[in-house]
Protein backbone atom coordinates (compact mmCIF):
# COMPACT_ATOMS: atom_id res chain seq x y z
CA UNK A 1 0.00 0.00 0.00
CA UNK A 2 2.58 2.45 0.88
CA UNK A 3 4.70 2.23 -2.07
CA UNK A 4 1.39 2.00 -4.46
CA UNK A 5 0.42 5.29 -3.03
CA UNK A 6 3.64 6.79 -3.17
CA UNK A 7 4.12 6.01 -7.14
CA UNK A 8 0.80 7.13 -7.22
CA UNK A 9 1.87 10.32 -5.85
CA UNK A 10 5.05 10.88 -8.30
CA UNK A 11 2.57 10.74 -11.27
CA UNK A 12 -0.44 12.42 -10.09
CA UNK A 13 0.28 15.05 -7.38
CA UNK A 14 -0.62 19.10 -8.07
CA UNK A 15 2.43 21.22 -9.15
CA UNK A 16 1.73 23.25 -5.90
CA UNK A 17 4.38 25.95 -5.52
CA UNK A 18 4.86 25.29 -1.52
CA UNK A 19 6.13 21.63 -2.63
CA UNK A 20 9.20 23.11 -3.86
CA UNK A 21 9.94 26.82 -1.99
CA UNK A 22 11.88 27.80 1.22
CA UNK A 23 10.80 26.61 4.53
CA UNK A 24 9.19 29.63 5.38
CA UNK A 25 7.21 29.25 2.36
CA UNK A 26 6.27 25.88 3.36
CA UNK A 27 5.04 27.56 6.81
CA UNK A 28 3.15 30.20 5.43
CA UNK A 29 1.11 27.37 3.16
CA UNK A 30 0.47 25.55 6.33
CA UNK A 31 -1.02 28.53 8.26
CA UNK A 32 -2.84 29.55 5.25
CA UNK A 33 -4.04 26.04 4.26
CA UNK A 34 -5.40 24.97 8.11
CA UNK A 35 -8.86 26.13 7.38
CA UNK A 36 -9.12 26.98 3.53
CA UNK A 37 -8.88 25.77 -0.22
CA UNK A 38 -5.76 25.54 -1.91
CA UNK A 39 -7.43 27.48 -4.70
CA UNK A 40 -8.12 29.71 -2.99
CA UNK A 41 -4.91 30.13 -1.44
CA UNK A 42 -2.46 30.00 -4.37
CA UNK A 43 -2.82 33.77 -5.64
CA UNK A 44 -2.62 35.08 -1.14
CA UNK A 45 0.37 32.49 -1.06
CA UNK A 46 2.43 34.09 -4.05
CA UNK A 47 1.65 37.71 -2.96
CA UNK A 48 2.63 37.32 0.53
CA UNK A 49 6.31 35.37 -0.33
CA UNK A 50 7.01 38.27 -2.54
CA UNK A 51 6.08 41.05 -0.06
CA UNK A 52 7.89 38.82 2.66
CA UNK A 53 10.26 36.64 0.96
CA UNK A 54 11.89 35.96 4.92
CA UNK A 55 10.03 35.63 8.71
CA UNK A 56 12.29 38.79 9.16
CA UNK A 57 10.30 40.63 6.14
CA UNK A 58 6.95 39.95 7.71
CA UNK A 59 8.21 40.70 11.47
CA UNK A 60 9.00 44.35 10.32
CA UNK A 61 4.98 44.85 8.69
CA UNK A 62 2.50 46.40 9.97
CA UNK A 63 -0.33 44.51 11.66
CA UNK A 64 -2.70 46.12 9.66
CA UNK A 65 -1.21 45.60 6.45
CA UNK A 66 -0.86 42.07 7.31
CA UNK A 67 -4.37 41.50 8.09
CA UNK A 68 -5.41 43.34 4.74
CA UNK A 69 -2.82 41.11 2.67
CA UNK A 70 -4.48 38.14 4.45
CA UNK A 71 -7.34 39.58 1.92
CA UNK A 72 -10.09 36.62 2.10
CA UNK A 73 -8.87 33.56 3.71
CA UNK A 74 -11.31 33.74 6.47
CA UNK A 75 -10.17 33.00 9.83
CA UNK A 76 -7.91 35.90 9.96
CA UNK A 77 -6.33 34.94 13.29
CA UNK A 78 -4.19 32.97 11.54
CA UNK A 79 -2.54 36.17 10.12
CA UNK A 80 -1.50 37.42 13.55
CA UNK A 81 -0.33 33.90 14.96
CA UNK A 82 1.70 33.98 11.42
CA UNK A 83 3.24 37.50 12.18
CA UNK A 84 4.25 36.58 15.67
CA UNK A 85 5.99 33.53 14.62
CA UNK A 86 7.83 35.52 11.99
CA UNK A 87 8.67 38.04 14.74
CA UNK A 88 9.88 35.34 17.33
CA UNK A 89 11.48 33.64 14.17
CA UNK A 90 13.77 36.79 13.22
CA UNK A 91 14.47 37.44 16.60
CA UNK A 92 14.97 34.47 18.46
CA UNK A 93 16.05 31.86 15.48
CA UNK A 94 18.32 34.00 13.54
CA UNK A 95 16.42 34.43 10.94
CA UNK A 96 15.69 30.44 10.23
CA UNK A 97 12.71 28.06 10.73
CA UNK A 98 13.78 25.72 13.50
CA UNK A 99 13.74 22.01 12.53
CA UNK A 100 12.48 20.38 15.19
CA UNK A 101 8.99 19.50 16.71
CA UNK A 102 9.52 20.84 19.86
CA UNK A 103 11.07 24.42 18.96
CA UNK A 104 8.09 24.71 16.24
CA UNK A 105 5.50 23.72 18.65
CA UNK A 106 6.81 26.57 21.03
CA UNK A 107 6.15 29.11 18.30
CA UNK A 108 2.73 31.44 18.92
CA UNK A 109 -0.19 28.90 16.29
CA UNK A 110 1.33 26.30 15.87
CA UNK A 111 0.17 22.85 17.04
CA UNK A 112 0.72 19.31 16.73
CA UNK A 113 -0.68 19.64 12.95
CA UNK A 114 1.54 22.11 11.63
CA UNK A 115 4.73 20.98 13.31
CA UNK A 116 4.77 17.74 11.81
CA UNK A 117 3.46 18.93 8.97
CA UNK A 118 6.70 21.57 8.73
CA UNK A 119 9.04 19.13 9.94
CA UNK A 120 7.68 16.47 6.74
CA UNK A 121 7.76 19.14 4.14
CA UNK A 122 10.17 21.51 4.74
CA UNK A 123 12.84 19.19 5.71
CA UNK A 124 12.18 16.02 4.90
CA UNK A 125 11.33 14.17 8.16
CA UNK A 126 9.47 11.55 8.79
CA UNK A 127 7.06 12.73 11.35
CA UNK A 128 3.13 11.69 11.60
CA UNK A 129 1.27 14.03 9.74
CA UNK A 130 -2.76 13.56 10.56
CA UNK A 131 -4.61 15.87 8.98
CA UNK A 132 -8.41 15.43 7.76
CA UNK A 133 -7.32 13.92 4.14
CA UNK A 134 -4.94 11.23 5.92
CA UNK A 135 -7.08 10.60 8.37
CA UNK A 136 -10.20 9.58 6.35
CA UNK A 137 -8.40 7.81 3.96
CA UNK A 138 -6.55 5.94 6.66
CA UNK A 139 -10.14 5.00 9.04
CA UNK A 140 -11.37 3.70 5.33
CA UNK A 141 -8.30 1.72 4.11
CA UNK A 142 -7.80 -0.01 7.15
CA UNK A 143 -10.79 0.36 9.65
CA UNK A 144 -13.85 -0.25 7.25
CA UNK A 145 -15.57 2.85 8.46
CA UNK A 146 -16.64 5.87 6.16
CA UNK A 147 -14.99 8.70 8.64
CA UNK A 148 -12.21 9.35 10.85
CA UNK A 149 -13.52 10.46 15.06
CA UNK A 150 -13.43 13.91 15.87
CA UNK A 151 -9.89 14.25 16.96
CA UNK A 152 -6.64 11.49 16.41
CA UNK A 153 -7.06 9.22 20.07
CA UNK A 154 -3.04 8.34 21.12
CA UNK A 155 -4.51 4.83 20.03
CA UNK A 156 -4.62 6.33 16.65
CA UNK A 157 -1.50 8.02 16.78
CA UNK A 158 0.14 4.78 17.52
CA UNK A 159 -0.39 2.55 15.17
CA UNK A 160 -0.54 5.21 12.12
CA UNK A 161 3.01 6.28 13.56
CA UNK A 162 3.86 2.28 13.08
CA UNK A 163 2.98 2.69 8.81
CA UNK A 164 5.41 5.61 8.13
CA UNK A 165 7.66 4.08 5.75
CA UNK A 166 11.26 4.68 5.26
CA UNK A 167 10.56 7.93 2.63
CA UNK A 168 8.52 9.43 5.19
CA UNK A 169 8.15 12.59 3.86
CA UNK A 170 6.73 11.80 0.85
CA UNK A 171 4.12 9.39 2.44
CA UNK A 172 2.56 12.25 4.16
CA UNK A 173 2.80 13.73 1.25
CA UNK A 174 1.21 11.17 -1.30
CA UNK A 175 -1.53 10.31 1.64
CA UNK A 176 -2.74 14.01 1.97
CA UNK A 177 -2.97 14.60 -1.71
CA UNK A 178 -4.96 11.11 -2.25
CA UNK A 179 -6.88 11.74 0.63
CA UNK A 180 -7.63 15.25 -1.75
CA UNK A 181 -8.25 13.74 -4.98
CA UNK A 182 -9.41 9.99 -4.62
CA UNK A 183 -10.59 9.25 -1.25
CA UNK A 184 -12.41 12.55 -1.45
CA UNK A 185 -14.98 13.18 1.70
CA UNK A 186 -18.26 12.57 -0.76
CA UNK A 187 -18.40 10.43 -4.00
CA UNK A 188 -14.57 8.91 -3.45
CA UNK A 189 -13.41 7.52 -7.64
CA UNK A 190 -13.29 4.00 -6.26
CA UNK A 191 -13.16 2.93 -10.07
CA UNK A 192 -9.64 4.23 -10.55
CA UNK A 193 -7.92 3.93 -6.65
CA UNK A 194 -5.08 1.54 -7.31
CA UNK A 195 -5.85 0.25 -3.80
CA UNK A 196 -9.25 -0.22 -3.71
CA UNK A 197 -8.62 -4.26 -3.72
CA UNK A 198 -7.34 -4.09 -0.33
CA UNK A 199 -9.96 -1.30 1.20
CA UNK A 200 -11.48 -2.40 4.54
CA UNK A 201 -14.35 0.14 3.95
CA UNK A 202 -14.87 -1.17 0.25
CA UNK A 203 -15.18 -4.55 0.88
CA UNK A 204 -17.28 -4.14 4.08
CA UNK A 205 -19.48 -2.85 1.11
CA UNK A 206 -19.57 0.76 2.19
CA UNK A 207 -21.57 1.05 5.51
CA UNK A 208 -22.09 4.33 6.87
CA UNK A 209 -20.27 6.28 9.14
CA UNK A 210 -22.15 6.82 12.30
CA UNK A 211 -20.14 9.66 13.05
CA UNK A 212 -22.38 13.37 12.06
CA UNK A 213 -19.90 16.25 11.52
CA UNK A 214 -20.98 18.98 11.98
CA UNK A 215 -21.91 21.59 8.96
CA UNK A 216 -19.94 24.77 9.15
CA UNK A 217 -23.15 27.26 8.56
CA UNK A 218 -22.08 30.95 7.88
CA UNK A 219 -24.85 32.94 6.77
CA UNK A 220 -25.71 34.77 9.57
CA UNK A 221 -23.10 33.72 11.79
CA UNK A 222 -21.05 35.78 14.37
CA UNK A 223 -18.44 34.45 11.63
CA UNK A 224 -19.83 36.14 8.91
CA UNK A 225 -20.17 39.09 11.13
CA UNK A 226 -16.94 39.65 12.18
CA UNK A 227 -15.82 39.01 7.94
CA UNK A 228 -17.90 41.56 7.40
CA UNK A 229 -16.01 44.05 10.16
CA UNK A 230 -12.51 42.87 8.90
CA UNK A 231 -13.24 43.67 5.17
CA UNK A 232 -14.91 47.10 5.72
CA UNK A 233 -11.95 48.19 7.56
CA UNK A 234 -9.90 46.94 5.22
CA UNK A 235 -11.52 48.93 2.26
CA UNK A 236 -12.21 51.93 4.80
CA UNK A 237 -9.55 52.04 7.41
CA UNK A 238 -12.04 53.68 9.63
CA UNK A 239 -15.50 52.89 10.23
CA UNK A 240 -17.73 54.31 13.19
CA UNK A 241 -20.15 51.51 14.77
CA UNK A 242 -23.18 53.06 13.30
CA UNK A 243 -21.14 53.00 9.60
CA UNK A 244 -20.78 49.62 10.87
CA UNK A 245 -24.49 49.10 11.56
CA UNK A 246 -25.31 49.98 8.23
CA UNK A 247 -23.46 46.81 6.68
CA UNK A 248 -24.83 44.58 9.85
CA UNK A 249 -28.03 45.52 11.01
CA UNK A 250 -28.20 43.05 14.17
CA UNK A 251 -26.44 45.60 16.70
CA UNK A 252 -25.63 42.43 19.83
CA UNK A 253 -24.56 40.58 16.94
CA UNK A 254 -22.22 43.57 15.85
CA UNK A 255 -21.34 44.65 19.40
CA UNK A 256 -20.01 40.94 20.46
CA UNK A 257 -18.20 41.09 16.77
CA UNK A 258 -16.06 44.38 17.64
CA UNK A 259 -15.49 43.09 21.61
CA UNK A 260 -14.06 39.69 19.77
CA UNK A 261 -12.03 41.36 17.32
CA UNK A 262 -10.45 43.84 20.08
CA UNK A 263 -9.64 40.97 22.08
CA UNK A 264 -7.88 39.17 19.38
CA UNK A 265 -5.99 42.16 18.54
CA UNK A 266 -7.42 42.43 14.94
CA UNK A 267 -9.07 46.09 15.09
CA UNK A 268 -8.18 48.97 17.72
CA UNK A 269 -10.38 51.58 18.59
CA UNK A 270 -10.01 55.22 19.77
CA UNK A 271 -13.94 54.99 21.26
CA UNK A 272 -15.71 56.03 18.26
CA UNK A 273 -14.33 54.74 15.86
CA UNK A 274 -12.57 50.98 14.59
CA UNK A 275 -9.70 50.74 12.53
CA UNK A 276 -7.41 47.45 11.88
CA UNK A 277 -4.72 47.25 14.57
CA UNK A 278 -0.88 48.04 13.21
S1 LIG B 1 -11.43 2.06 -2.64
FE1 LIG B 1 -12.47 4.03 -2.43
S2 LIG B 1 -12.80 4.25 -0.24
FE2 LIG B 1 -11.24 2.66 -0.49
S3 LIG B 1 -9.27 3.74 -0.36
FE3 LIG B 1 -9.84 3.62 -2.53
S4 LIG B 1 -10.92 5.56 -2.92
FE4 LIG B 1 -10.86 5.28 -0.71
Amino acid sequence: MQQTLIDWFDQNKRDLPWRNTTPWGVMVSEFMLQQTPVKRVLPVWEQWLTQWPTPADLAAAKRSDVITAWGRLGYPRRAIRLHECAKVISEQFNNEIPRTLEELRGLPGIGEYTSAAICAFAFNQPTLVLDVNIRRLFARYYDGVETSSTSPSQYERKIRYELIPDQGAQWAAATMEFGALICTARNPACDSCPIAQSCAWRDAGYPASEIVKKSQAWAGTDRQCRGVVVQALREKKTLTRSKLLVLWHNDEQLDKALKTLLADGLIETTGKSYKLAD
